[in-house]
């Protein structure tokens, strides 16, 4: 708290790269509105910095390769081979690249009175109410029977048309305003209105026949089709500065798409290291981690197996010393302090904007339950990389006890028996359509992590 603002910190020269950082992070927020189009834009993005898939590796590997293992097209891992060996472990940044969102259901096509809808099925945590009356885009694949992918976005050109959740008017609304807040807007009523011209010569559902028809022009499918799609509803529209002072960034998946950016781009950046450097982008989070693509896949491990057998030192042994001796950073937002809701923060231990990387010495809710708790000497090593680089940080934790609470992909790695820790960008408005952070503790986040990956654990 003593610590100064960082914008009164910075130099002339930091500032003009820290505008040049949020603008590339802008440009990635657009261009990964899913997990799959984050993962398609850091495959872009790293092989233009020299890094090869792990099948593409001819031989060996060696200090100073770098390479990337893709998972399913929503989950990445990258590697930057380091010239201490493997078995003394890695230096990790882990984020994940999937954001509450609206998924279609797999028979999702229906017409009622005059209007088509896409029924949909919340993903992630959600204040349901949130969602009705913007301007929603569709992203996603739709997947053939003959294997044929198609790409879907509609909605985010400006000649696009876009889609909506309908609210009720507020001359209608007496009874609703009398529901508590989370069943204002039900589940079963997010469907996204798509249509109300109906299809001439048509006499039942003529509508729907009409949408369908618009489908089969222009993605060759039909309505069966939806079963073997991903399609995701998010909110329409680009990533903007924020505030009359432009200190800030609105953006819809800034959880945790920001530690993403600023992680890759950390890994990106960091000249040859001594400790292998990791960085993991996975999907699912916030379903719990599960599934194929979540971090609890064994994707990871079987990765790490991959590249100890291609420098030419496999064994599950050493396997699980690389795993436990490496060291983590599990990247994802904290809860910025917000004045307008003050009561639900201990103000001594909040996260505010313009203080730097937020550390959580835990997460979890009530006793700390479902927490990785980072040991007291790993922090003290921490303390002195973020010192020596001048990085600002706050020890925070997310609220008041009791009030909630909250986890990330940090206690799966621990489990691991590595050291781990939570770190990543304030966000307000956590979880919302359109989600802020400060510029400056997206710049400060990626300086962390740069200084993370290059000195954690140089000398052992
Ligand atoms: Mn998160
Ligand atoms: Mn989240």
């Amino acid at each position: 708290m003593k610590e100064k603002n960082l914008w009164l910190k910075y130099e002339e020269e930091s500032l003009e790269s820290l505008e040049k950082f949020n603008k590339g992070y802008r440009k990635f927020l657009d261009a990964g509105k899913t997990e799959r189009e984050c993962v398609t834009e850091i495959v872009r993005q790293v092989r233009a910095a020299g890094y090869q898939e792990l099948s593409e590796v001819e031989g060996g590997l060696k200090p100073g390769d770098k390479v990337y293992v893709e998972w399913m097209h929503k989950s990445i891992a990258l590697f930057q081979i380091g010239t201490d060996a493997l078995e003394n472990g890695m230096n990790i940044l882990g984020a994940h690249i999937d954001s509450p969102r609206l998924d279609l259901k797999q028979n999702p096509l229906y017409e009622e009175s005059g209007f088509a809808y896409l029924d949909t099925h919340y993903y992630g945590g959600i204040k349901k109410y949130q969602w009705v009356a913007l301007p929603l885009a569709i992203h996603g694949v739709i997947v053939k029977k003959d294997g044929e992918t198609v790409q879907v976005v509609i909605g985010e050109d400006e000649e696009d048309p876009v889609l909506l959740v309908t609210d009720l008017l507020i001359h209608l609304s007496a009874k609703q305003l009398e529901a508590r807040a989370s069943k204002v807007i039900e589940g079963e009523n997010l469907d996204i209105l798509v249509g109300s011209r109906p299809l001439e010569g048509k006499k039942k559902e003529a509508v729907k026949a009409r949408v369908l028809q618009l489908l089969k022009e222009k993605y060759h499918m039909e309505a069966e089709d939806f079963m073997s799609a991903e399609l995701e509803i998010v909110p329409a529209g680009k990533a903007r500065d924020c505030g009359l002072d432009r200190s800030m960034i609105l953006a819809y998946g800034q959880d945790d798409r920001v530690c993403a950016y600023t992680s890759l781009m950390a890994m990106l950046d960091v000249p040859s290291v001594k400790r292998t450097s990791c960085c993991i982008l996975v999907d699912k989070e916030e379903i719990g981690s599960v599934g194929a693509t979540g971090m609890h896949s064994r994707f990871f491990e079987n990765a790490v197996a991959e590249i100890l057998n291609l420098c030419g030192e496999f064994s599950e042994l050493k396997l699980r010393h690389t795993m436990a001796n490496s060291t983590m950073i599990s990247s994802d937002v904290g809860a910025a302090y917000d004045p307008m809701y003050s009561d639900v923060y201990d103000k001594k231990s909040a996260s505010f904007f313009g203080k730097g990387l937020v550390i959580k010495k835990h997460t979890g809710s009530r006793g700390k339950s479902g927490s990785s708790d980072a040991n007291a000497e790993y922090i003290a090593r921490l303390r002195k990389v973020f010192d020596d680089a001048e990085v600002a940080f706050q020890m925070t934790e997310m609220g008041k006890i009791d009030v909630g609470g909250g986890g990330t992909i940090a206690y799966i790695l621990a489990q691991f028996g590595m050291e781990v820790i939570d770190g990543g960008v304030a966000v307000l408005c956590m979880h919302a359509p359109w989600e802020v952070a400060s510029k400056a503790d997206i710049y400060e986040a990626y300086r962390a992590y740069m200084a993370f990956l290059k000195d954690m654990g140089r000398g052992c």
